[in-house]
């Protein structure tokens, strides 16, 4: 008897999945696979519903929303950093929902930072994202340190992935802090959070995540790890949409600081309309809040977040997550390979994050081709498809579909019609 096809299996597996009934809670695409829900998570009817009553609040009350909407504007954040405390293991008041995660990279820098100390390397790695980076440095330089000298950048060995040894050998006596991120962006590599944070406190380092790419995929616990701070957006795997406002973490262990960069959202609640120039911060997290929150992209959050709870939190999510890409890589050895396919992320579970990196040395034109065959990828330089299948809204059906097409693509070489990225840039 013949094995059964990709699409027979993918439906047997469609059928047995107990978070199927959540992908009608979304506006998919017409007609089109949308694996990029790591880039931007898709709108569901919850998060339209939140963010559509916070604007009918803002058109009945007016400047009374603040007290008398539901939940009152003044506090939305604050029930916002309860549910998100839950999704990655920490305490509600050691969560701020604010800002972006850069400009909290920043803020959490500007407390906990000390260019005065003895150690002043930062301690990065190469592969982040390009805004960490330029934080790392921008900030440096504000605190008259030269981020040549200042920031080390631990090394790729491939190109792609980073090792925990190369990272912990390069936390020499002379680094301060180190920032990392949980889930690279573009190989999906998912490192071992509670061990390099164990390795950085042992030699007294105070250790950062980047939870961009991990955040409502891949379970945390930061409480358990020690982590001593994290920033992550949540337009991605949350859902909350385009520029929706980020959230930060920081350990109870560091509340005695103060603000590095203070605004009068940050004070006391209590004593938050006396506007006092002295500055008499909220306790906790709350302390890193800036201005006045960005209502209209934290309204959104809400109706997000009740999805994550309905689903059981991230655990389920992430059992899917990894039964999906197991079957999108399992599909890309059988169907893909003899094309030139390759899957660039870590096979093992534990050091995987969300997406699959599919390699090819033709991947802008197979992203452009995939595109117009009506499923949505995304390309990172030089040659990478990241291709996410979300484990809220995608189906195994989809990860069988995409392998098809990206077949057929080869097969009529339908992606050379298209230009060179080269011819792009020029
Ligand atoms: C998505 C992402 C960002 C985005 O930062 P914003 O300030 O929200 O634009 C930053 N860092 C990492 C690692 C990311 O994945």
């Amino acid at each position: 008897m013949r094995p059964p096809s990709p699409a027979l299996r993918a439906a047997d597996l469609d059928r047995a999945d107990p978070l199927a009934r959540f992908r009608a809670e979304f506006f998919l695409p017409p007609g089109q696979i949308y694996l990029d829900g790591n880039s931007l998570g898709l709108l569901s009817r919850r998060a339209e519903a939140s963010l559509l009553r916070a604007l009918d609040e803002w058109r009945t009350l007016g400047i009374n929303g603040w007290s008398d909407a539901t939940p009152p504007w003044l506090t939305l954040a604050d029930g916002l950093a309860a549910q998100l405390a839950a999704l990655v293991g920490a305490a509600p008041d050691e969560i701020a929902v604010t800002s972006s995660t850069t400009t909290n990279l920043h803020q959490l820098l500007a407390t906990l930072f000390d260019p005065a100390a003895p150690r002043k390397i930062i301690l990065a790695d190469s592969l982040n994202f390009a805004s960490d980076a330029h934080a790392l440095g921008s900030h440096l330089r504000q605190r008259g340190l030269d981020p040549a000298a200042h920031r080390r950048e631990v090394p790729s060995r491939d190109g792609r992935t980073l090792r925990e040894d190369d990272i912990i050998a390069a936390m020499t006596p002379d680094v301060q802090l180190a920032l990392l991120p949980a889930v690279l962006y573009v190989s999906g590599q998912l490192l071992d959070v509670g061990r390099v944070t164990r390795a950085a406190h042992a030699r007294g380092i105070v250790i950062g995540w980047d939870c961009s790419h991990s955040v409502g995929a891949v379970p945390h616990d930061f409480g358990r790890d020690g982590v001593d701070f994290a920033c992550w957006c949540s337009y991605k795997y949350l859902n909350a949409g385009p520029g929706a406002t980020g959230a930060l973490y920081l350990n109870r262990r560091h509340f005695a600081r103060a603000p590095g960069l203070a605004g009068w959202w940050g004070v006391r609640k209590d004593r938050r309309f006396a506007l006092a120039h002295e500055h008499e911060p909220a306790a906790g997290a709350e302390a890193l809040h800036i201005g006045t929150p960005h209502l209209l992209s934290l309204a959104p959050l809400q109706g997000a977040l009740e999805i994550f709870a309905e689903a059981g939190g991230v655990a389920p999510l992430r059992a899917k997550s990894l039964a999906l890409t197991s079957c999108f890589m399992e599909l890309i050895d059988t169907e893909l390979a003899e094309f030139g396919c390759s899957v660039a992320n870590p096979r093992e579970p534990e050091r995987s994050g969300g997406h699959v990196a599919l390699a090819h040395p033709d991947a802008w034109r197979l992203a452009q081709a995939l595109k117009a065959a009506g499923v949505i990828p995304d390309f990172r330089p030089p040659d990478i498809i990241r291709l996410a299948p979300t484990a809220l809204y995608n189906t195994f059906a989809d990860c069988a579909e995409t392998v098809a097409r990206l077949k057929q693509i080869f097969l009529t070489r339908a992606h050379e019609k298209f230009p060179a990225r080269r011819a792009l840039v020029t």
